[in-house]
């Protein structure tokens, strides 16, 4: 065991899982590559959890980073008007397609959930909420009860009372072998059921990520949130979308994920990529939401100037470089490339994802069973030849990887060799 990873142990919460045998400490980066101690460079297909959505070093984001704290402000707080904050509102409310919208700003993915959940209770005036199966939304109080992965569930006492509804497990034996028609159907009658018989209050909203993410990268069908929202609808429901993971052009044919089917949501919630790395988060939902409680906000420092001055910067080189079109472009040729080798190696079960968001699940190849062991090879093996991913899913059999928006047609192709090669050697392994 390293000294660094001795002292990880020592002083921090055992449950902090670090990817690989050997736990890496990155010091640098650079582009899509960072590096580590050793000094060995690696493609990052996972960037900081997608985090570093434009990848590392970037000079427009430092320079507006550095001229901010060149002034001497760093924070002033939310008392006074920050010119940054309210141009990335702007911005934000008129990408968001969301009428009428507002902003506020939060540090984290988590505390904008919180928000919103906040606001929607307090609109509809009930603690009844809808949340996905397998839903990951974070692990506060109110987060943590609209997240229905029970591995990340550490706690039940939650104040929200929540009701699961399906959508990206359609692998239930009650549903398999139905058309995507059918059981959108089922999902429906299943919400119908949900809301005439658990729902006392009447419910507050559906908070649902477009694509689950530490889910594994799953997707509900076409149709099935269209068919949701017409149901939510009859009855004010709120539709909140958690594009933590899908925002900002990552899904390719959307700049929000849940566009990609056709809902307009009441309120999406954002964070991680925004701020390329500096901790910056939040809601935009619409303005007589945002509104209507008084003294909602969470925090005074979301939003600071250092934090928006970098998310300003990021959002502004996501859209003059066009880089959706580019995760389109490089995310289809690596998904496309995944599910030609998936085709000849039965050790992959499954290739998923929507742009530069995509994922394979690995099985035994003998019993279909999810093998978490065998995406923990992947793991050590992708480390190996210089490429981090990310394992996740419910049964942790799945890789799930993201690159920076920025990824070049060279790195997609430099990182599906490698991945390539990774399954092949799993696959020949396996079925030795
Ligand atoms: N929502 C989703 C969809 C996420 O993936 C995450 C983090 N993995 C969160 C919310 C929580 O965000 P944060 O870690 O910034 O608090």
């Amino acid at each position: 065991m390293s000294d660094l990873l001795a002292r990880h142990r020592a002083v921090m919460p055992n449950w902090l899982a670090l990817n690989y045998s050997e736990p890496i400490e990155i010091v640098g980066g650079k582009g899509n590559r960072v590096v580590d101690a050793s000094g060995k460079t690696y493609l990052d297909f996972f960037a900081g959890i997608l985090t570093n959505m434009i990848g590392y070093d970037v000079p427009e984001v430092r320079e507006a980073v550095e001229r901010q704290i060149a002034t001497g402000v760093v924070h002033t707080s939310t008392v006074y008007l920050l010119r940054g904050q309210i141009e990335l509102a702007e911005k934000i409310a008129r990408l968001s397609g969301i009428p009428d919208a507002k902003v506020f700003f939060t540090n984290s993915g988590t505390e904008a959930n919180e928000t919103a959940l906040l606001l929607a209770t307090y609109a509809r005036k009930s603690d009844e909420v809808l949340a996905m199966r397998q839903s990951y939304h974070g692990r506060s109080f109110g987060a943590i009860a609209v997240t229905g992965n029970r591995s990340w569930k550490n706690s039940s006492l939650s104040p929200l009372n929540v009701h699961f509804l399906h959508g990206a497990d359609r692998h239930l034996a009650q549903f398999r072998g139905m058309s995507d028609a059918d059981y959108i159907a089922a999902c429906v009658d299943d919400l119908r059921h949900v809301l005439a018989t658990e729902a006392a209050k009447g419910v507050a909203a559906l908070i649902a990520e477009p694509i689950q993410g530490v889910g594994g990268f799953t997707m509900a069908p076409d149709g099935l949130f269209a068919a949701y929202k017409e149901v939510l609808d009859e009855e004010g429901i709120l539709f909140i979308s958690d594009e933590v993971q899908t925002g900002w052009g990552r899904t390719g044919s959307a700049f929000f994920g849940i566009q990609n089917h056709g809902v307009t949501p009441d309120m999406m919630t954002f964070a991680k990529g925004l701020g390329n790395g500096f901790a910056i988060g939040g809601v935009v939902a619409r303005g007589d939401l945002m509104d209507g409680p008084h003294a909602v906000g969470l925090s005074t420092f979301g939003g600071n100037p250092v934090a928006t001055a970098a998310a300003n910067a990021t959002l502004d080189y996501v859209l003059d470089h066009d880089l959706q079109a580019n995760a389109l472009r490089t995310g289809t040729l690596i998904i496309e490339g995944l599910k030609e080798a998936a085709a000849r190696l039965p050790v992959v079960g499954d290739v998923r994802g929507k742009g530069l968001m995509f994922a394979v699940e690995l099985v035994d190849p003998a019993t279909g069973a999810h093998a978490p062991a065998l995406a923990a090879r992947f793991m050590e093996l992708t480390k190996e030849a210089g490429l981090l991913a990310g394992k996740g899913g419910l049964y942790g059999s799945a890789i799930r990887m993201a690159p920076p928006l920025t990824l070049t047609g060279d790195e997609a192709r430099e990182g599906l060799g490698i991945i390539v090669h990774a399954l092949e050697t799993i696959n020949a392994e396996v079925t030795a």
